[in-house]
């Protein structure tokens, strides 16, 4: 099992939002507005038909989902547009290569109840939902089983138990999946309990949906993050610049202006971001949207992704590069993550 089952229940049933919603609901339509067909998306931009049928069998796999707002943001006719490398599925991803597999960074193994996973001192990571705004084609959660995990409050009691029992916990983490696609009303009821458990501190928020249906940051949303006596921190995942149009920047600023810091971390991504230009570009544009660079990823070797793959001699010529021209606050750590670790690797 993995993230589909969930995200296409989320796309298609949970999320019709009532007629007459408020606009705050908005981010629903958009969901449902989502591309979710190679044919449709290839006609959108106006890309050759044989692009389709390579990708057929990986979108059998794990399905394409891409919002509008995202799609937008593709040049059209551009096979190798550093958006749509992200968001297509091709034929490369049903090859097996050694050493990529479906659990490469030992999540289960960190399991403390179902749902609740904890690597590192300190901080704890609640799956929340296998659903996102979007699936990229290198996502090493594209094969976890979501279905195992908690969907509901009242699914969760066993989390917030093993967390209120725990006093060396003082972070939470929502992840996924993508927890800002759960509603405001189930993420506000959440995180007031997760607030009654005295030892915790921060809230940290993992999520791409600023990025891929900026009007997701709605009022709604914007008061449960900045009631809670936890200190929020979101981190946003952008890896090129294009993705941050003027309306990402839009919703980053409205975050940003509720006094919640924001960090980004992006996946080197071969044929994506591979090169310092692209990755300095990224890095001031971020700052220019209030955004910090936190991480640069290593792949995780996720059965599926090895086209993807740039080596790490590569990698820490670009961090060199980067570096040589940027301020030190502009150049993100390059991390990789091994399992069993007790934080993440830094590379440089
Ligand atoms: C990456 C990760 C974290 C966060 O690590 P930081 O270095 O604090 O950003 C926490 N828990 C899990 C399970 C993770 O994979
Ligand atoms: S948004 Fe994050 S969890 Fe969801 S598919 Fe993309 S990388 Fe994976």
């Amino acid at each position: 099992m993995n993230i589909v089952t969930t995200d296409s229940q989320t796309a298609s049933g949970n999320c019709i939002a009532p007629k007459g919603s408020s606009p705050s609901e908005g981010w629903r339509s958009s969901m449902r507005a989502a591309f979710r067909r190679l044919e449709e998306l290839c006609r959108y931009l106006q890309l050759p038909e044989d692009f389709i049928a390579g990708g057929k069998q990986a979108a059998a796999d794990f399905p394409l989902f891409v919002p509008r707002e995202f799609a937008a943001k593709i040049r059209p006719g551009d096979v190798n547009d550093p958006l749509l490398r992200q968001v297509l599925p091709v034929e490369s991803e049903t090859v097996s290569l050694e050493g990529f597999t479906a659990n490469p960074v030992g999540d289960h193994e960190a399991t403390l109840t179902p749902g609740l996973l904890q690597k590192y001192q300190g901080r704890a990571l609640m799956i929340t939902t296998g659903a996102c705004a979007v699936h990229c084609r290198y996502c090493f959660r594209r094969h976890f089983p979501y279905s195992e995990s908690p969907k509901g409050i009242e699914a969760w009691e066993t989390a917030l138990a093993a967390i209120a029992g725990d006093v060396s916990l003082h972070e939470i983490l929502l992840s996924g999946g993508d927890p800002l696609m759960l509603t405001d009303p189930i993420l506000r009821q959440l995180v007031q309990r997760i607030a009654q458990v005295e030892h915790v501190k921060r809230l940290r928020i993992h999520t791409r949906l600023p990025v891929m249906i900026p009007s997701r940051v709605n009022d709604e949303l914007l008061t449960w993050l900045t009631e809670t006596r936890l200190k929020p921190v979101v981190v946003i995942h952008v890896n090129h610049p294009h993705e941050l149009g003027h309306d990402v920047a839009g919703a980053l600023a409205r975050l940003s202006e509720a006094g919640v810091p924001l960090l980004n971390q992006t996946v080197l991504l071969r044929g994506i971001n591979d090169d310092a230009a692209t990755l300095s570009e990224l890095s001031e544009r971020l700052f220019d949207c209030r955004v910090m660079p936190y991480y640069l990823h290593q792949l995780d070797r996720v059965q599926g992704a090895a086209h993807f793959e740039v080596d790490r001699a590569t990698g820490l010529k670009l961090i060199a590069a980067m570096r040589s021209s940027l301020p030190g606050y502009l150049v993100p750590r390059y991390v990789e993550e091994i399992a069993g670790d007790t934080s993440k690797r830094v590379i440089a």
